[in-house]
């Protein structure tokens, strides 16, 4: 059986929930903690960030509610 993949924090867990973007119109597969600690991927988030703007993603920037490495400025900006 495929294996499947929590979205955001990479694990592959027993259950996961899709769950609707709240920055992108786009459904993501998050596990249980991802989505009770209300966090995106991070890769979403620079997305998100690239296409709506840096404003439309500072919240989730400035709170730290992603997993992984400090997002900086620079990644917004392509
Ligand atoms: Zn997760």
């Amino acid at each position: 059986m495929e294996k499947i993949l929590c979205y955001s924090c990479n694990k592959s867990k027993n259950k996961l929930n899709v769950r609707k973007s709240s920055l992108l119109p786009i459904s993501l597969l998050m596990c249980e903690t991802c989505i009770s600690s209300k966090i995106e991927p991070r890769w979403l988030i620079i997305l998100a960030g690239r296409s709506m703007g840096p404003d439309h993603v500072k919240e989730f920037i400035m709170k730290k509610r992603y997993i992984g490495n400090d997002i900086s400025a620079s990644e917004l900006l392509v």
